[in-house]
C-alpha cells in the first residue's frame, strides 16, 4: 500500500492543495516522471493491496485475509511510517513493482491502470476531489467481510474472486 507517509498529508486533507500540482498531471507525464508527491496522490486508498495473496499454479490469488495492521474501517495502514520494519513482506508500491508485478495489485489500482494505458476511474479521489469517493463507490475494502491474518489457519479457505482483483 502506498499512503500518506507524511503527517502533513492526511487522508482527509491531501486533495485540498491541488493548486500546487499541474492539473491532470497523471495524463501529461509518464509514471516515471512523477514527483513523489504526485505518485502519492495517485493512490486511491482502497487498501486492496494489503490483502494477503497466495500463488497457486503460477497465478496470484487474493484472499480476504487482511494484514493485521490494516484498519478495515479507514482502509489505511496503522503503522505506515514503520511498515517495512514491522512487516517483512510489506511491499513498496513503486514503479519497479508496478511494472514487474502488476498482478499483486488489484485491477482498479491507479498505478496499474495508468501503466496499462487506461484512465483513472470516475470515482478516483483525484477526479472527484473527495478522499472518500473510493469508499462511496464501493471500490475499497470498506464494508467487505474480511478476516485478520492473525486468525487464519489455512489461507486457501479465504481465496476470493472479486471482479476488481
Ligand atoms: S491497490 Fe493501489 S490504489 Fe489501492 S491502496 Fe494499494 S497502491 Fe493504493
Ligand atoms: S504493513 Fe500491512 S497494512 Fe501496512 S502497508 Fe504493509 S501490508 Fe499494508
Amino acid at each position: 500500500m502506498r499512503l500518506w507517509p507524511s503527517t502533513k498529508l492526511s487522508p482527509q486533507n491531501r486533495y485540498q492543495n491541488m493548486s500546487s500540482f499541474e492539473p491532470e498531471f497523471w495524463k501529461k507525464k509518464p509514471l516515471r516522471d512523477l514527483s513523489s508527491a504526485e505518485w502519492e496522490l495517485l493512490c486511491d486508498g482502497c487498501g486492496k493491496c494489503c490483502l494477503n495473496k497466495l500463488e497457486c499454479r503460477g497465478q496470484i490469488r487474493f484472499t480476504s485475509a487482511r494484514c493485521r495492521f490494516l484498519d478495515p474501517e479507514t482502509c489505511l495502514c496503522r503503522i505506515y511510517e514503520h511498515r517495512f520494519e514491522k512487516v517483512s513482506d510489506c511491499r513498496n508500491i513503486d514503479l519497479k513493482t508496478v511494472l514487474n508485478e502488476p498482478e499483486i495489485l488489484p485491477k482498479t489500482c491507479a498505478y496499474r491502470l495508468l501503466c496499462e494505458g487506461k484512465e483513472l476511474p470516475r470515482w478516483h479521489p483525484l477526479i472527484t476531489g473527495n478522499p472518500n469517493s473510493v469508499h462511496l463507490a464501493g471500490q475499497s475494502l470498506k464494508g467487505h467481510k474480511l478476516i485478520s491474518e492473525t486468525e487464519v489457519k489455512n489461507y486457501e479457505d479465504y481465496i476470493i474472486d472479486w471482479p476488481d482483483l
